[in-house]
């Protein structure tokens, strides 16, 4: 039976973010100004082995995690990442292992990880326009890079292939309907992300979110579009469907229509904390559990005990006051 939350909300999906390091400097995730030269990424030893991931989804599998996703920081950057998601693809009682990445590093390890066990993968790019993903991404990479990355995806076989797409008024809003059309008919879905106030580094506002429901609007009246049932609960997309057969877009509604009622989510930091939500401010240290040596048992009662007392729906609450709030970055606890 999985453990539930003061909501009743089961613990069902983990997100493992291995690095905070990256080797893209989004403007809405890792401004340039504060994650420049001199900023202090975690050091190696502070970082978790892949022996102590492992080791703790294992226990976060024996509470019901069913689905545990690979994130960052840029998870393709971590060294060696094939043999952490060998071991995670052994684990028994986990039915869904993916992973997110900016796609930058794919064209030489997209065949690597397959063969590990990875089976499906998501893959940001956030316009198909050059100049537009450069402002971007902001080191200059451009959108045949990703484009090869999403290719070296499919030719290795990690299917189906998501592609997250961020928006943010005045920056790409104006790409939605051609990144749409570059996906239609080849089914690979696209999920437009509303921005979001993660972090406190990004200088979100209101004014540069560009609700779902235009996002939406605008893509149906290229192509037309209806809606689609959930595939299960708490997933976070909307999910739409071409009229025309051309399969099927998404769009994840943080702001404008909260998920927090069905978040069934866990997020472990690079350095072992775990977090209860995408907008916490501090973590439950489990690394220092592990390395002062306790049990499987002790781990296991620290995981269900942060568990039970959980009651995080940030974005239930928000407003613009809650912005100023302090929060992790979405660089250091993954997407
Ligand atoms: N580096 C990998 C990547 O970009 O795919 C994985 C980590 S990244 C933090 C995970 C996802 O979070 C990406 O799809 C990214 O676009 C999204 N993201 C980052 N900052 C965001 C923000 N402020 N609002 C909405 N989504 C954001
Ligand atoms: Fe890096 Fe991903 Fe954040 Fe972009 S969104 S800076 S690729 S971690
Ligand atoms: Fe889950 Fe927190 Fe996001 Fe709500 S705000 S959906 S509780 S991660």
């Amino acid at each position: 039976m999985p453990v539930r939350d003061t909501f009743d909300r089961p613990l069902r999906d983990l997100r493992v973010s291995v690095t905070d390091r990256c080797n893209f400097r989004c403007v809405y995730c890792m401004p340039k100004e504060v994650f420049g030269p001199s900023f202090q990424f975690l050091d190696r030893q502070e970082i978790l082995t892949y022996e102590e991931i492992v080791r703790l989804s294992r226990l976060f599998v024996a509470h019901g995690v069913e689905k545990i996703r690979v994130t960052g920081g840029e998870p393709l950057v971590r060294r060696d990442l094939p043999l952490l998601i060998e071991q995670l693809s052994a684990l028994d009682g986990l039915q869904d292992l993916t992973l997110t990445t900016n796609g930058a590093l794919l064209p030489a390890q997209a065949g690597p990880l397959r063969e590990a066990g990875l089976e499906r993968i998501t893959i940001s790019l956030d316009s198909l326009d050059d100049a537009t993903f450069r402002e971007m991404n902001d080191v200059d990479v451009g959108v045949d890079v990703v484009l090869a990355g999403i290719d070296a995806a499919r030719e290795a076989g990690l299917w189906p292939i998501k592609v997250n797409a961020v928006v943010k008024r005045g920056l790409n809003d104006h790409t939605i309907v051609d990144l749409a059309r570059h996906f239609h008919g080849t089914g690979i879905i696209v999920r437009f992300i509303e921005y979001m106030d993660v972090g406190t580094t990004n200088g979100w506002v209101l004014d540069h979110v560009v609700p779902a429901a235009e996002i939406v609007e605008r893509i149906d009246a290229a192509l037309p579009l209806e809606p689609l049932d959930p595939n299960y609960v708490g997933e976070v997309a909307r999910r739409y469907r071409y009229r025309d057969g051309g399969g099927e877009v998404g769009v994840i509604t943080s702001i404008t229509q909260p998920f927090c009622g069905d978040c069934t989510r866990a997020r472990l930091s690079p350095e072992g904390e775990l977090f209860t939500c995408l907008f916490g401010s501090t973590g439950f240290d489990l690394r220092a559990l592990l390395r002062g040596g306790a049990t499987d048992d002790e781990l296991a009662d620290a995981i269900a005990r942060v568990w039970r007392i959980r009651d995080d729906r940030y974005s239930d609450l928000r407003t613009e006051a809650t912005a100023d709030l302090k929060r992790v970055e979405m660089s250091h606890i993954g997407g």
